[in-house]
């Protein structure tokens, strides 16, 4: 006795969950990012956030160079902003190198990994000779 082959069933549950998130647009995102902002750099704060004793962000490596709060003056805690880190993590923000040309838009959550890899952050380093080209081409490491 062969085993039969039993046809398999592919349960196919189709997920519609949209509805939510196409109430929100771009500029009730842009406004949230406004709350994000690090007072310092003017960049949205990105993971991981710190607060201050009276509940105020800077970026992290904003934060490496301050001794208190530009805001407040009071002394940073270890406390993280999870909050404001996880409503970041599905925030779509562009790159902080988008003044250099980069269009890249990511979720907060994945930003700094962009920001390690971005093609135009490479345009700092061109130190190779004189360019003229404002290093705007993709994917090369020397200008
Ligand atoms: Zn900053
Ligand atoms: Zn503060
Ligand atoms: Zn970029």
């Amino acid at each position: 006795m062969a085993a039969e082959p039993g046809p398999s069933m592919a349960t196919s549950a189709g997920e519609s969950t949209g509805t939510g998130a196409e109430l929100i647009g771009n500029i009730q995102i842009a406004k949230i990012l406004e709350l994000l902002e690090c007072p310092v750099c003017f960049d949205v704060v990105l993971s991981p956030i710190l607060l201050c004793e009276n509940g105020h962000s800077v970026c992290s490596s904003c934060k490496e160079n301050l001794a208190t709060c530009p805001v407040c003056k009071d002394p940073f805690t270890t406390i993280r902003n999870l909050l404001a880190e996880e409503i970041l993590s599905r925030c779509p923000v562009a790159c902080k190198n988008k003044e250099s040309g980069c269009q890249v838009i990511l979720l907060g959550g994945e930003l700094s990994a962009h920001h390690q890899i971005c093609d135009f952050r490479l345009k700092m380093s061109c130190i190779l000779f004189p360019c003229n080209l404002s290093c705007v081409i993709m994917s090369t490491i020397y200008c």
